[in-house]
């Protein structure tokens, strides 16, 4: 098993053997290949699997490069540091693209965060609070998501995310594929998993 079975390109193929990544964890096993085939994925893993990678290079090869002013693809996460972690996996994986991208956090002010915003990202990564606040102010314009990752939902849900993120999905086109990340499968997330996929194969470590 290899990276090289997964129908991924040569500027992914590079950057992911310059992270010194030599095969797949069972999870990017799994997963990448359903992702790559447009599939809504439920995956059940921990941190320390590499759950990252198995959603981030499905996404970078469905975007493949700048294009347009408009993101196309929004990654929720419960917390400003798990935010910065997913926003070094995309640096990483798409060193040899051209995709902008963005990290939305509270804490500190928006500025920076609005000035990407305004020059064109492809990639949103976000908690759940920032990106609503954002997207009233009139900063985000959501009408080309068409992917979109919840990333420790259970953390999410039970930090009590969970009317924020409702209101983010009222917001972007329903048509889209869907990824959901969960440590655990308790009733909560089972529960929102079914509002949240359409016909999700399940996987998981
Ligand atoms: P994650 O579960 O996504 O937080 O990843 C945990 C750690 O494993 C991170 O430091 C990754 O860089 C690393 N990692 C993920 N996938 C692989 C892989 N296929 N080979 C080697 N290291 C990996």
């Amino acid at each position: 098993h290899s990276f090289e079975n997964f129908k991924l390109n040569k500027q992914l193929l590079d950057a992911v053997k310059e992270a010194g990544y030599t095969k797949p964890t069972p999870i990017q096993e799994k997963a990448i290949p359903l992702s790559l085939a447009g599939h809504d994925v439920l995956g059940i893993a921990q941190t320390g699997t590499g759950k990252t990678a198995a959603y981030i290079l499905p996404i970078l090869m469905k975007i493949k490069y700048a294009q347009g002013m408009l993101p196309r693809a929004l990654i929720l996460a419960p917390t400003r540091e798990l935010v910065m972690q997913i926003e070094e996996a995309v640096i990483v994986f798409g060193k040899n693209t051209d995709l902008r991208f963005v990290s939305l956090y509270g804490g500190l002010g928006p500025k920076t965060q609005i000035e990407k915003l305004q020059k064109g990202v492809d990639i949103i990564i976000s908690t759940p609070g920032r990106f609503l606040d954002l997207y009233r102010k009139g900063d985000i314009v959501t009408k080309e998501i068409k992917t979109m990752v919840l990333d420790e939902a259970d953390k999410m849900l039970d930090m009590g995310f969970m009317p924020q993120i409702r209101s983010i999905l009222e917001i972007i086109p329903t048509k889209r594929q869907n990824l959901l990340f969960s440590a655990t499968f308790g009733q909560k997330v089972e529960k929102f998993s079914y509002e949240f996929l359409e016909f999700p194969e399940r996987v998981e470590v």
